[in-house]
């Protein structure tokens, strides 16, 4: 892909400094830290709301609270000096009323203007003062005699702030900016009929209907974001995106991959040796995977499937098809503490089949890292584990076919892409397998992974049961012991998981090891553990190894245990300050427990009083255990960017478009890419170029 402008574009692209009059280095300058480069970031730079002031309303009719804009002549001026200088103006108008406009900061040149009976405009909201209503720093002007009563009619646009940038002179550069958007004809890129079809406006009357708004103008649509003008901006917008995804995942279709076509023995060898059968998902995912292989063009699948759905067993089977083939895969989880999990479960189920499966993470030093490189070099190595010092540079394999990368949402895409690398030789690259536990709702999917297949675990294995909810209010504690110990007594485990706002490590493992004393001194028959990241790996492990096998009763623990860790006899879990976790990651956290056939329960510990989106959080925990459900109810809290990270896709980058809003635009938007890649892909360019630009991000893709 291209990213250089044609010329025809190169309006879009012209940087600010030197086209508009009073822009000279210093705002420049202040205009770029605001990533204000180009024009076209000046036409893009969207109002945030609108003033009115395209009518007068009468002073008798003004209401506390409710913007207008007033015209009047100066009835009496004073000037005081209560507590600090304060100037007062009265004005009156034709409504036989007085309005006061109140300035605490003025020069004198401004006193100077408020002579009496001078006409005065003026625009701000009234609220109650001492006689009648007043306007504190109103905006003003001083009119001649000419000037009263004559009218704009287009509404006031107010800007999102750039610091050293007054209001006015954003306004009056925005207009400039304006002043030079091309006509219909070199500006539109989307066919009209399609335009029409959706009853949404050309770029230009969009972008100006943004910015000049009539006076007549929808605004309650305006500040929902709902008016066609903002819905045109977003669908090309989220059209430029989704172009893109799929432009590089056609780039990548170019490339070869090695086809894994065997007759699958391996992978048939390890189910019939599981302690379990697949589920209907499970199979079905892992048959889709198994297509993928089959040809010679690399696979880009997601799997999402929620915590415990059985997502690793599947990854397995996978590697079992390039092992067979001679070849190498590897798994590269986000944690250690994860990806050793993966290791134990991997070696215990692939090692009995005579499959040599090696290690790597960061502590592997020394001597044991120069063995473990070159058994990966040497192939020796045939199914390779860790974390992402797999994606180093020293880290060379010899024939990977497939890269699986667990838990994706804590990688960045540039971090995926390395590893995809490391297999890559000529026009070959493996093929990649992505699973993540956090599910992302389906138009967020289309709209983040065009450039993925998506495949879902959507089956929990058979026998386990819903994980029962509380939310409790902190005073609480000391009931919850009591429940710890009664649970302990019955054999169960639990967790005690430590949270902070504060999230550097060693203030949270500060506040676990606290919590670790407290509790030991009130429950001193119970065996307690504790994790936190701060601990070496090597004490970590054996504690968890410890809780697993049954010899710790209660661990108390940070978010290190979020992803992944399985423990099935753990059946309670406490979550301190749970008001302060995303839905995500409370639900990854819950995870830990309903593993295993007991019934299980969660406890949500927090510190009233709770914001409205933290009681909604709360809610959703205790109402449903459904991924899907709890991220739809994310998406419609958090937005996207964070329920996806910037790292990931950029999305949290859009100018314009907000998924959370603009997701009923996305079918059209696929229809859209669908017809230009197929007939105009010079205009698909055009439009990618236009918004995404050769982003960094997608240079190696
Ligand atoms: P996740 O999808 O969260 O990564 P895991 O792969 O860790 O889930 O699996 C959770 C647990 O369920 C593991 O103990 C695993 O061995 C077990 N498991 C996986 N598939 C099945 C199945 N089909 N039947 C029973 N247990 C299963
Ligand atoms: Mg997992």
């Amino acid at each position: 892909m291209s990213s250089a402008p044609r010329s025809e574009e190169s309006v879009f692209n012209q940087p600010i400094a030197g086209q508009l009059a009073g822009v000279g280095p210093r705002v420049a300058e202040k205009l770029a830290a605001r990533g204000l480069l180009t024009l076209q970031d000046l036409w893009l730079h969207l109002p945030l709301r609108y003033e009115d002031r395209t009518r007068l309303t009468p002073i008798r009719d003004l209401r506390p609270g409710v913007p207008a804009q007033v015209e009047g002549r100066v009835e009496a001026v004073e000037r005081g000096f209560r507590y600090r200088p304060v100037l007062r103006v009265a004005i009156g108008d034709a409504s036989q009323a007085t309005l006061v406009l109140r300035f605490f900061h003025f020069r004198a040149a401004q006193v100077a203007q408020f002579a009496p009976g001078a006409l005065i405009r003026c625009y701000g909201t009234p609220k109650p003062g001492q006689n009648g209503l007043e306007i504190v720093h109103p905006s003003y002007r001083v009119l001649g005699d000419a000037d009263a009563g004559s009218l704009g009619d287009e509404l006031d646009p107010v800007y999102p702030t750039v610091e050293g940038i007054g209001p006015a002179s954003m306004r009056k550069l925005i207009g400039q900016a304006l002043d030079r958007l091309p006509g219909d004809a070199a500006l539109e890129l989307l066919p009209t009929e399609m335009l029409r079809g959706l009853h949404l406006p050309s770029l230009r009357q969009a972008l100006l209907g943004m910015h000049r708004p009539a006076r007549d103008a929808d605004l309650a649509a305006l500040a929902t974001g709902t008016h066609p003008a903002q819905r045109r901006l977003a669908l090309e917008e989220l059209l430029a995106h989704n172009l893109s995804l799929r432009r590089q995942r056609i780039a990548l279709q170019r490339h070869r991959a090695p086809v894994l076509a065997g007759k699958g023995k391996l992978a048939a060898r390890l189910q019939s040796a599981l302690p379990f059968s697949l589920t209907g998902a499970q199979q079905r995912v892992f048959a889709q995977i198994r297509t993928d292989l089959a040809q010679p063009s690399p696979m880009m699948r997601l799997v999402q499937g929620d915590v415990g759905s059985g997502k690793t067993v599947v990854a397995a089977l996978a590697a079992m098809l390039a092992v067979e083939a001679g070849k190498q895969a590897a798994l590269a989880a986000p944690t250690e503490l994860l990806a050793e999990q993966h290791l134990a479960n991997l070696r215990q189920w692939l090692e009995p089949l005579g499959i040599r499966v090696a290690w790597l993470a960061g502590k592997v030093t020394g001597k044991a890292r120069g063995e473990v490189l070159a058994e990966i070099a040497s192939g020796a190595a045939q199914v390779v584990v860790g974390t992402h010092a797999l994606m180093q540079e020293a880290v060379v394999f010899h024939d990977l076919a497939l890269a699986i990368i667990d838990e994706q949402h804590r990688f960045g895409v540039h971090q995926r892409l390395a590893l995809r690398d490391k297999g890559a030789s000529g026009q070959s690259v493996p093929h990649q397998l992505i699973m993540t536990a956090t599910p992302i709702p389906r138009t967020l999917a289309m709209a983040a992974y065009a450039d993925l297949d998506v495949s879902a675990i959507d089956e929990l294995p058979p026998g386990r049961t819903p994980v029962q909810t509380i939310a409790l209010s902190g005073e609480r504690r000391p009931e919850l012991v009591e429940r710890i110990r009664a649970a302990c007594a019955e054999g169960r485990q639990a967790y005690w998981v430590c949270t902070l706002i504060d999230d550097s490590d060693d203030v949270v493992a500060q506040a676990a090891q606290g919590t670790f004393e407290s509790l030991s001194a009130q429950l001193p028959e119970l065996r307690i553990g504790l994790v936190h990241g701060r601990m070496a790996s090597a004490v970590k492990q054996s504690t968890m190894r410890t809780f697993k096998a049954g010899e710790i009763d209660l661990l108390v623990a940070t978010t290190v245990i979020e992803v992944g860790v399985d423990v099935p006899n753990a059946s309670l879990m406490i979550v301190e300050n749970a008001e302060r976790l995303g839905l995500a990651q409370l639900h990854q956290l819950r995870g830990r427990v309903g593993r295993g056939a007991a019934a299980s329960n969660c406890v949500l510990l927090y510190q009233p009083p709770l914001s409205q989106m933290a009681r909604q959080r709360l809610a959703t925990m205790r109402e449903t255990s459904d991924g899907f459900v709890i991220a739809e109810k994310d998406l419609e809290l958090r937005g996207p960017g964070e329920l996806l990270g910037t790292r990931q896709t950029g999305l949290a980058a859009f100018r314009v478009a907000d998924l959370a809003r603009d997701a009923g635009l996305l079918p059209q938007v696929r229809e859209l890419a669908d017809r230009l890649l197929a007939d105009s892909p010079d205009i698909a360019d055009r439009i990618i170029a236009r918004w995404v630009g050769g982003a960094a991000r997608y240079a190696s893709a």
